[in-house]
């Protein structure tokens, strides 16, 4: 099935009902944004000539002709490659020639794109969208939806790269599809009063949230800023309800001592689903207060888009249960739609309280990496897919993250979890940020090493505090023998901390 039928559906369905707004206005109902997605569907195929198959990138900030741009690729039976908009130059073009790119569709901020033309061989034409070719496109006449099988591509999702140079994970129409109804089982119901709130990127989270919303006929809303702030949510919230939105955990604390959230008024607010990177229990106890039982937490991966286990609303309101805080702290339970097991070195599944990495097999799962059989072959063993990430499952199949298995660090033979270590120093009310991660050193092989942010750098805490904290709350051998106070942590444009930057540092230290 292609996933473009969603909206040729709604148009029959709820012709006038809004399919996508931008704040307060509406920017087309259904009908509308039917008839533009196929006649932009009939301009890339018929007025530029690309086969069903050919890979059309998009390098735009969230607005609303993203959303047509990506139905009308698939409505035309072609491969959509969302890039992230803030990245590099280079890195654009490195991404448009890994995908072999014909087209690269952009905002005006993007429009010296249109120069990578002379560079990269397959690329032949950039559109800007809005703008007269986009116009021109769009007044084609309508192509009737091209059939795909489930197993074709329909997103080349370029992992964000905090270990390396980006791959491209091969979403298929299937894994799509899947990803959304495990969203429907496992998240939330959504009804066509419903609306998505894109404030994250659309070339990541908040793009896949999407889908499910689309393929249930509520509204998709766009910041009028591109951005999220308290007071953009707020006015959200007076306009549309029955609102979800992805944040990444770092907005979420943001939002929730954001004040123009604290007074507003939160009943249209349905769902924030956060994820991506740990969210601290202290951050995530004060989310709850202000946002009540309205958070879920997904662990996911480009790579199974989003999709391995989740801690639902109802986990997040059962303060009661005796392992509460202990559940918080993991990524919840498998999703409907896959297998999740934790193995050892040899693949072997491990019994629950036993660390290993965690791997996935089912229907979402990428078909491998666009054009890079061997690092598929090394990714996806015997039908399963290996995360790279560390953890344990309890008893009752909650999972807990301890790390991803390259931040392991290793010293004197001991396993350290950079997580644990944060966790404590966390504690700290002095403490705003943290990132734990390894140096070289000649005794230990590894040493620990915490980079930490004040929250007042005239008032930091004392490296005694700190590790007091640690003595207090962890095994010895898990202190930092090393603590660097800094302004601000790097991160990528996700808002993911980059470690490998801040290991980098490290090493060129004398
Ligand atoms: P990406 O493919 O760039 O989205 O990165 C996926 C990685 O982010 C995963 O492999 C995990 O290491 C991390 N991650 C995703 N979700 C969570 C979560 N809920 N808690 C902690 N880390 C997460």
């Amino acid at each position: 099935m292609n996933l473009a039928v969603w909206v040729e559906r709604n148009a029959r369905r709820w012709p006038e009902r809004p399919a996508i707004a931008v704040g307060d206005a509406v920017h087309a109902g259904w009908s509308a944004c039917a008839t533009h997605v196929a006649g932009l569907a009939g301009g890339l195929r018929d007025q530029i000539g690309l086969q069903p198959g050919d890979r059309v990138a998009i390098v735009m900030r969230n607005r609303p002709e993203y959303l047509e741009a990506l139905f009308s690729i698939w409505h035309a039976g072609l491969v959509a490659v969302p890039v992230n908009a803030r990245l590099h130059r280079d890195e654009v073009a490195y991404i448009l020639e890994q995908s072999a790119a014909s087209v690269v569709i952009v905002d005006d901020d993007h429009e010296d794109l249109a120069s990578l033309i002379d560079d990269i061989d397959t690329l032949c034409t950039c559109i800007v969208a809005p703008g007269p070719q986009w116009n021109e496109l769009a007044g084609a006449s309508g192509l009737p939806i091209t059939h795909r099988r489930p197993s074709d591509a329909a997103w080349l999702f370029f992992t964000s790269g905090t270990t390396g140079r980006p791959k491209g994970a091969t979403l298929t129409h299937r894994n799509l599809l899947m990803m959304s109804l495990s969203y429907l089982a496992d998240i939330d119901s959504i009804t066509s009063d419903d609306a998505v709130l894109l404030a994250a990127p659309i070339s990541h989270g908040a793009g896949l949230y999407a889908l499910p919303h689309v393929a249930r006929g509520a509204v998709s809303v766009i910041p009028a800023s591109g951005g999220v702030d308290g007071g953009e949510i707020a006015d959200v919230l007076r306009r549309w309800s029955g609102v979800s939105f992805f944040a990444a955990p770092t907005m979420v604390k943001r939002l929730a001592s954001d004040p123009a959230i604290l007074d507003a008024d939160l009943t249209g607010l349905k769902t924030i689903i956060y994820g991506g990177a740990p969210m601290y229990l202290a951050d995530l106890t004060v989310a709850l207060d202000v946002f009540g039982p309205r958070l879920a937490q997904i662990y996911g991966q480009g790579e199974t888009p989003m999709t391995i286990t989740a801690l639902s609303k109802a986990d997040h309101a059962d303060g009661a249960h005796p392992r509460w805080a202990e559940r918080m702290q993991s990524v919840g339970v498998a999703r409907t739609d896959v297998e999740v097991q934790v193995v050892d070195e040899d693949g072997v599944a491990l019994p629950p309280g036993e660390i290993g990495e965690i791997v996935v097999r089912g229907d979402v799962v990428m078909s491998g990496y666009w054009e890079q059989p061997g690092a598929t072959a090394d990714t996806i063993r015997d039908g399963w897919l290996h995360t790279g990430d560390v953890g344990s499952f309890d008893d009752d199949g909650f999972l807990t993250l301890r790390d991803r298995s390259k931040d392991l660090i290793i010293s004197g033979g001991m396993n350290i979890y950079p997580r644990e270590v944060e966790e404590a120093l966390l504690r700290h009310d002095g403490v705003a940020a943290v990132s734990v991660v390894s140096r070289p050193d000649p005794e230990w092989g590894e040493a620990v090493v915490a980079f930490v942010v004040a929250d007042d750098a005239e008032d930091a805490p004392t490296v005694e505090q700190l590790d007091q904290l640690c003595l207090d709350h962890i095994a010895r051998y898990k202190r930092p023998k090393d603590y660097r106070f800094v302004e601000t942590l790097p991160t990528n444009n996700y808002g993911k901390v980059l470690k490998r930057e801040l290991r980098e540092r490290l090493k060129h230290e004398p």
